[in-house]
C-alpha cells in the first residue's frame, strides 16, 4: 500500500482564494478591508520569515496588513502600550504578536492582553476557553487547518478514534477540542503517556504534533489510517535523512542538505506511513501552508464578528 498524500498546497490555495473573495465583497459592501498587524520584536531568522510570509499573503488576498517591528531590546512596556493602542483602534481587525518573544518579555501576559475579538491566533484564554464550550470565536490557525485538510480531502471523522500526540496550547490541546467538536474519540498523548504505540497505532487518525523529527514510527502507525504530520524540523545527517526517506526521495533530501545544509522534516518517519497510512500530509508541503491560510481566514472572522456583518 502506497498512502495518498494530501497537499496542503491545493486546499490553502482553495482557502486563499475564498478569502480573497470575501475580502472583495466586504470592501464592495461595506468600504473597508479587514486589517491585520503584525508585531515582531527581535530579528529571529525564522520569526522574520513568518512574518515576511503573513504580510505578503495578506496583501495578495486584498487585506489592509502592517509589520510592526521592535528591537530585540525593547522594554515590555512598550509592546504592552502597543497592544492596548492596536486594541484601541477601530481599523485594526487582527493582532497578531509574533512568538518567541524575548525573555524579558512576558509571553502570556502580552497574549492576555490582546483584545479577545483581535485575537486571530486564537491563543487568548478567552478564545480557547470559547472553544473548550463549542462557542465561536478565534481558533487556532494550524490545528484549525488540519481539520481543513480532512474535510477537504473527504476524511470522515466523526465516530473515529483520533490520537493527537502533542498537549501544547498551539496545538496539541486546541487540535483535540477541534477533533472532538467533530464527533471524534480523541486521546491526547503526550511524553509522559505509557505504551504511546499501542494508542497511536489503534487510531483511525493520528496527528503528530510533537517537535522531534520522524519520532512517529512503522510500530505507531495502524494500517490504513491518516496520519497528519504537524512537526516542523531540520535534519542536517546524510544517516538521518537515510532513516526517513529512500531512493529518488532520499537524493533529494541529500541534495537539498548539500545546497542548504539542512532539510525540512516532521515529526512522523514518512517512509514508514507511506507504507502503513491511507492518507498521509508530508513535510514540507503539508500543514505548514494551511497554518497562513488559516491566519487570513481568522482575520476576515473577526472583522466580521466584531464588526457585526456578515
Ligand atoms: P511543544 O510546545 O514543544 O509541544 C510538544 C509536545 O510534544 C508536548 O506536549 C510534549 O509533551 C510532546 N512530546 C515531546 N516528546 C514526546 C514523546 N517522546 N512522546 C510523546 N509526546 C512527546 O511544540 P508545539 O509548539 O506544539 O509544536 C509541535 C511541532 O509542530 C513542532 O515541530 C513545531 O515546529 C510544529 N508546528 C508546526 C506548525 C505549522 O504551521 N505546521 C505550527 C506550530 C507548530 P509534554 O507536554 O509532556 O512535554
Amino acid at each position: 500500500m502506497t498512502a495518498r498524500i494530501l497537499s496542503g498546497k491545493t486546499i490553502a490555495d482553495a482557502i486563499k482564494a475564498e478569502v480573497a473573495n470575501e475580502v472583495a465583497a466586504i470592501r464592495e459592501v461595506h468600504g473597508f478591508a479587514p486589517r491585520l498587524i503584525v508585531v515582531r520584536v527581535g530579528d529571529d531568522p525564522a520569526s522574520a520569515v513568518y512574518v515576511g510570509s503573513k504580510v505578503r499573503t495578506s496583501e495578495e488576498l486584498g487585506l489592509a496588513s502592517d509589520h510592526l517591528h521592535f528591537d530585540a531590546d525593547v522594554s515590555e512596556e512598550k509592546i504592552v502600550n502597543v497592544v492596548k493602542e492596536l486594541n484601541e483602534r477601530h481599523d485594526v481587525d487582527g493582532i497578531l504578536v509574533q512568538l518567541p518573544l524575548p525573555k524579558h518579555i512576558d509571553e502570556q501576559k502580552i497574549v492576555e492582553l490582546i483584545d479577545p475579538e483581535k485575537d486571530v491566533d486564537g491563543f487568548h484564554p478567552v478564545n480557547a476557553g470559547r472553544l473548550m464550550q463549542g462557542h465561536e470565536g478565534l481558533v487556532p490557525c494550524t490545528p484549525a487547518g488540519v481539520i481543513e485538510v480532512l474535510k477537504r480531502s473527504g476524511i470522515e471523522i466523526a465516530g473515529k478514534n483520533a490520537a493527537v500526540v502533542g498537549r501544547s496550547n498551539i496545538v496539541g490541546k486546541p487540535m483535540a477540542m477541534l477533533l472532538l467538536q467533530e464527533n471524534a474519540t480523541v486521546t491526547i498523548c503526550h511524553s509522559r503517556t505509557r505504551d504511546l504505540a499501542d494508542i497511536t497505532s489503534k487510531a483511525d487518525i493520528l496527528i503528530a504534533a510533537i517537535g522531534r523529527a520522524g519520532f512517529i514510527r512503522a510500530e505507531h502507525i495502524g494500517e490504513g489510517s491518516t496520519v497528519v504530520d504537524v512537526g516542523i524540523n531540520n535534519v542536517s545527517g546524510a544517516d538521518e535523512a537515510a532513516e526517513l526517506f529512500e531512493g529518488e526521495d532520499l537524493e533529494k533530501r541529500l541534495a537539498v542538505i548539500e545546497k542548504r545544509g539542512f532539510t525540512l522534516v516532521g515529526d512522523v518517519n514518512p517512509k514508514d506511513a507511506m507504507k502503513k497510512a491511507v492518507n498521509f500530509t508530508p513535510v514540507p508541503g503539508g500543514i505548514g501552508l494551511l497554518t497562513v491560510a488559516m491566519l487570513m481566514k481568522n482575520t476576515v472572522t473577526a472583522a466580521k464578528l466584531r464588526r457585526k456583518i456578515d
